[in-house]
């Protein structure tokens, strides 16, 4: 499956191809390396352009584009931001020696 393809991917940080900022996310085979998209971006390509109208950009040409929602832009994958080595690892007390 793609999903899990793209999973195996790395979070990285990345310039949002838009609006040139930093965001997080997975290279996406479309984008430039080093490049993605961040989630204001995302959310007004998805705003209509008025008040009736359809969204600027179609999720087709979102996932065309900027690849999946979760894996490649907007990540909420926590496990990625790691500060330093889990404590159970280090703490004697619960790793005791003997
Ligand atoms: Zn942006």
């Amino acid at each position: 499956m793609e999903e899990s393809k793209e999973l195996l991917k790395p979070i990285r940080s990345l310039f949002c191809a838009c609006c040139g900022g930093f965001t997080r996310g997975r290279q996406w085979f479309n984008q430039d390396t080093g490049y993605g998209i961040c989630s204001d971006c995302i959310a007004w390509l998805r705003k209509p352009k008025s008040e009736t109208g359809p969204p600027r950009e179609s999720e087709d040409y979102i996932r065309d584009c900027y690849g999946i929602e979760g894996i490649n832009f907007n990540v909420t994958d926590k496990a990625q931001v790691s500060y330093g080595r889990p404590s159970h690892s280090i703490n004697p007390i619960l790793n005791p020696i003997n």
